[in-house]
């Protein structure tokens, strides 16, 4: 529920208020040059704002202040760098309604969804402050004696991050909460399209007590030309990329020609299960959060629903029941629950998918058609009857479209799911837990959502296997990815 009224002077006010410039070495700083990129609203297809746009200069300056920042970060007790954390957490609650508004203005989702991103977004940092203050080594004597072992951990030194623009602010924090949390720095690019989530959490950042250069914000439309020589050059140790499958891809060849750390989390195709003992109406709640979060753009998001063949017609008409109930609108209007998707790409992207598998003889029971209004919009969509070769069943499909297919056997259903070389997320819905359990073993995915059609918390350790990424974000072991191990062996 939208939790303020909205009015066209508040949204354009706040627009207004937030920082478009470059956040390097503590202060706003235009590009060189003065050049600028647009900011559209989805909803609309208008613009928002303009903001400064960084050339490579610009990265080389984010970049130094960076590796100029990094001793004093380092070196700063963990118990100020979880100050600075909780601070950062407190005001985001603080700021969360400019927060949630500013996110549904630039990437369309729902006000209630923005909401929730804000809450998720700063939970990262309160559990990477509380995290901040438990990094610890170990002391041993050497098995053979003669010797102790001391075993410590180190920040691993200047960081390049990149997020995407489905999660414009909780794809940030989720990785500077543990960069900060460990004592490094960060150059942190978000996406062209959401930039203005990430530069008011700069401004939130510095009031904080960030020292200057602990973190910089480059926003660009030249993404390849300014990050590559800065991944290349060797001055980051690590590389922290939220995004496609194919420019992660490409970011691990260029950071390994210096062999930079890398956590990559990738692109999703999350199987979804219904076994013919499940609790339906729990799978049907269960999908519509899988499915319709973020109007589907999300790499969690159930990409293929998978149903017993004796409960698919009782599934499928119950969630269409629920997915065509959604009202649809500017993520702004009280009430919407899908928003536009975020630009004409994507909903060319998910008209064409769609279009493949109609063509291929699926059948549409709701939707189907792209929404004929301004903005970028594509109404809940069911689909049955999915032919095997259709694309969907291998390409995220990144929109509020649920394809179902029927299955006879567990063994089956197993295969189909393991059948992409993505690994990020399956869900499996059955009352029996040796089966909940067996099929969850059995799955190729960093994550399981057994009877739950959510699997996101910052304390819980978020990734994937196969071509899903390599790393895991939250939980105890997301700070381990911004660590280094030092050895140090005592001769006694
Ligand atoms: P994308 O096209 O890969 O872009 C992600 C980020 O990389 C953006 O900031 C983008 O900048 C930047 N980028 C693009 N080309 C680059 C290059 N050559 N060098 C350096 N940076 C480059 O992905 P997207 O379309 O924004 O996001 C959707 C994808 O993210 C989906 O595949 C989704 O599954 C995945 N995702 C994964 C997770 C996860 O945790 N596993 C979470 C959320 C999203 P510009 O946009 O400014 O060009």
């Amino acid at each position: 529920m939208a939790e303020q009224t909205i009015t066209a002077e508040r949204e354009s006010s706040l627009i207004e208020a937030v920082p478009k410039r470059l956040f390097i070495n503590g202060e706003w700083v235009d590009a060189e040059g003065g050049a600028t990129l647009e900011v559209l609203d989805p909803s609309t297809g208008r613009l928002l704002c303009t903001v400064a746009d960084a050339s490579e200069q610009d990265g080389w300056n984010a970049l130094k202040a960076a590796e100029a920042a990094q001793p004093g970060l380092a070196a700063m007790a963990p118990r100020e760098r979880a100050n600075i954390l909780m601070r950062a957490f407190e005001l985001m609650h603080e700021r969360k309604d400019d927060l949630a508004l500013l996110m549904t203005l630039e990437m369309g989702k729902p006000l209630s969804d923005s909401y929730g991103e804000v809450t998720y977004a700063a939970e990262f940092f309160r559990h990477f402050a509380e995290e901040a203050t438990r990094i610890s080594g170990s002391y041993q004597t050497a098995p053979a004696g003669g010797a102790r072992f001391l075993v410590a951990k180190q920040p691993v030194g200047p960081t390049i991050l990149i997020t995407p623009w489905n999660f414009p602010l909780a794809m940030g924090t989720r990785k500077l909460g543990p960069a900060i949390a460990a004592g490094c720095t960060s150059v942190l690019k978000p996406a062209e399209l959401t930039p203005l989530s990430m530069l008011a959490l700069a401004d939130i950042l510095h009031e904080a007590g960030l020292p200057a250069g602990a973190v910089n914000i480059l926003v660009t439309s030249t993404a390849g030309k300014v990050m590559e020589p800065l991944i290349r050059s060797g001055i980051a140790r690590k590389l922290s990329f939220t995004g496609s499958t194919g420019v992660g891809r490409k970011l691990l060849e260029q950071a390994s020609e210096r062999v930079l750390r890398t956590s990559m989390e990738l692109g999703g195709n999350a199987g979804f299960v219904v076994f013919e003992d499940a609790d339906v109406d729990a799978a049907v709640a269960g999908a519509l959060l899988a499915k319709m979060r973020n109007t589907g753009e999300a790499c969690t998001a159930a990409n293929r629903i998978f149903v017993h063949r004796s409960v698919i017609d009782e599934f499928a008409s119950k969630l269409a029941a629920e997915m065509d109930k959604l009202p649809l609108g500017r993520g702004v209007e009280d009430g919407v629950r899908v928003g536009p998707l975020v630009d004409a790409k994507q909903l060319d992207k998910v008209d064409a998918l769609v279009t493949d598998a109609v063509e291929g003889g699926a059948k549409v029971l709701i939707g189907g058609t792209p929404v004929d209004r301004d903005g970028y919009f594509y109404p809940p969509t069911v689909l049955t009857d999915i032919p095997s070769g259709a694309r969907m069943r291998q390409e995220e499909i990144f929109g509020p479209v649920a394809p179902l297919t029927p299955f006879d056997t567990e063994e089956e259903v197993i295969s189909w799911i393991n059948d992409t070389e993505y690994g990020l997320v399956n869900y499996v819905y059955t009352e029996s837990l040796r089966r909940g359990i067996r099929v969850a073993e059995a799955v190729e995915s960093g994550m399981v959502g057994l009877n739950q059609g959510a699997v996101s918390n910052p304390a819980a350790p978020f990734g994937g296997i196969k071509e899903s990424g390599l790393g895991r974000e939250g939980g105890d072991t997301g700070i381990e990815e911004f660590l280094e191990t030092k050895y140090i062996g005592i001769a006694m």
